[in-house]
């Protein structure tokens, strides 16, 4: 089917990107996946490449841009050649938007250049050991100190994707205990310096997939995070949380319907070239099967993310809307991807085939940026259940 949802200024940046995947990611790869991340220095090539700015106003040094189809090209196309940025995703489809949103003019003057730059990187840590799914449920603290000039930061995080490399790092921390009443109230977002004293990252997480992205404990014991870095105002943090994370979740969305795309192509070229009994693999009714049901649901992964993409353009995508759309793209990638290695036979249990790492990275879409249970709870509420 003929896709409408991009425009030639996507076709043109997504050539773009693919040389620069090519050049400069495809050769380097291997070395950064034993690494466990991908060099600091890595993240300024890609701000000389304008990836950081896109959707940053020109005024603060970037493009103005204010589709997030730019992103999904990425995305897709990272995904295609069966690769990453690292944990970079991050700095720009999910911190970006509060920077924007949220922060004052201040802020964005004194960040936003070096966040365009790659020589400020951003994390945003919300999970913490005993509370995931359940924000409202945070125990890190933030007391504004006597003289008003500076909050003391106490607490402890997990699972933060860039946590190792970040330079700010948005916190959401309790600026006032819940109520009864009011769980969600009392949660403010910190901006806060990693440099700081009393700020620690604990240990790099070894992870089952996504071995380019580093992700981190971080520990926080009184910390002084001055006023001037508050984003937003005291206390009502949970509500920008519910703004953003439609398009967190469409991003992994996109994520997880590129990714099956990917498996499609990589097993279809498998099998054209693997002989077994003297025939290639592609020649049997099964692979042919297998491979249709999973165009089919590739197809199916597609029309959503684009209609999800569209709407979100349109400022019309629900909270429900993406729970939806990363539900579905996400459930339905562990079958395709699954399948797929399963053409590759032994070789595509092995880490050095594409096929192997997508199992593994596309396993935490169904996980992070709210499990898929999570997923199922807002759609159910949507329903009226
Ligand atoms: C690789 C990776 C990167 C991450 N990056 C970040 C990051 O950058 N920043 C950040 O803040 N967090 C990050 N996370 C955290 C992620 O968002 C959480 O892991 C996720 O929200 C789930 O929280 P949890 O792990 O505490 O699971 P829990 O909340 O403990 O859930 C355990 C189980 O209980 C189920 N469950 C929970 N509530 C319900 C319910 N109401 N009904 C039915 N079942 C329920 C869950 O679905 C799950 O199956 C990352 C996680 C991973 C794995």
């Amino acid at each position: 089917m003929r896709r409408t949802v991009f425009n030639e200024d996507h076709e043109a940046f997504r050539e773009t990107i693919r040389d620069f995947i090519a050049a400069e990611v495809v050769p380097e790869y291997e070395e950064w996946r034993e690494a466990g991340q991908v060099p600091r220095d890595f993240y300024k090539k890609l701000g000389e490449l304008g990836i950081f700015g896109i959707e940053v106003p020109e005024e603060y040094g970037g493009a103005g841009e204010t589709s997030f189809k730019f992103n999904a090209v990425i995305t897709e196309e990272l995904a295609r050649a069966g690769v990453s940025f690292g944990g970079s995703s991050v700095h720009t489809a999910l911190c970006l938007p509060y920077i924007l949103k949220y922060g004052n003019e201040e802020q964005k003057r004194r960040w936003l250049p070096s966040f365009v730059s790659g020589d400020l990187m951003t994390a945003i840590a919300m999970t913490e050991p005993g509370t995931g799914s359940d924000l409202a449920g945070m125990k890190t603290t933030a007391k504004l100190s006597e003289d008003g000039t500076h909050y003391v930061l106490n607490g402890a995080k997990t699972f933060i994707t860039g946590g190792v490399l970040a330079d700010r790092v948005l916190v959401c921390a309790r600026t006032a205990p819940a109520t009864p009443e009011d769980r969600r109230g009392g949660i403010s977002i910190l901006v806060v310096d990693t440099t700081s004293e009393g700020y620690a990252v604990g240990r790099k997480l070894e992870k089952l997939g996504l071995k380019t992205s580093d992700t981190a404990e971080l520990s926080f014991t009184d910390v002084k995070v001055p006023v001037e870095d508050l984003l937003g105002e005291e206390g009502k943090a949970f509500g920008y949380l519910a703004h953003n994370l439609p398009q967190e979740r469409l991003g992994i969305a996109v994520s997880a319907y590129a990714q099956s795309a990917a498996a499609v192509e990589f097993a279809k070229a498998y099998v054209q070239d693997r002989e077994v009994f003297g025939k290639s693999v592609a020649s049997f009714q099964n692979t042919k099967f297998t491979l249709a049901d999973c165009k089919a649901e590739v197809d199916a992964m597609q029309a959503v993310v684009d209609r999800a993409l569209e709407a979100h353009d349109a400022g019309e995508l629900t909270a429900a809307d993406a729970a939806s759309a990363k539900l579905f793209t996400t459930e339905h990638a562990a079958v395709v991807i699954d399948k797929c290695l399963q053409l590759h036979g032994g070789y595509g249990y092995m880490m050095e085939y594409p096929i192997a790492r997508l199992y593994a990275d596309t396993r935490v879409t169904r996980i992070y940026g709210g499990t898929s249970e999570v997923m199922r709870s807002i759609v159910a509420k949507s329903m009226g259940l």
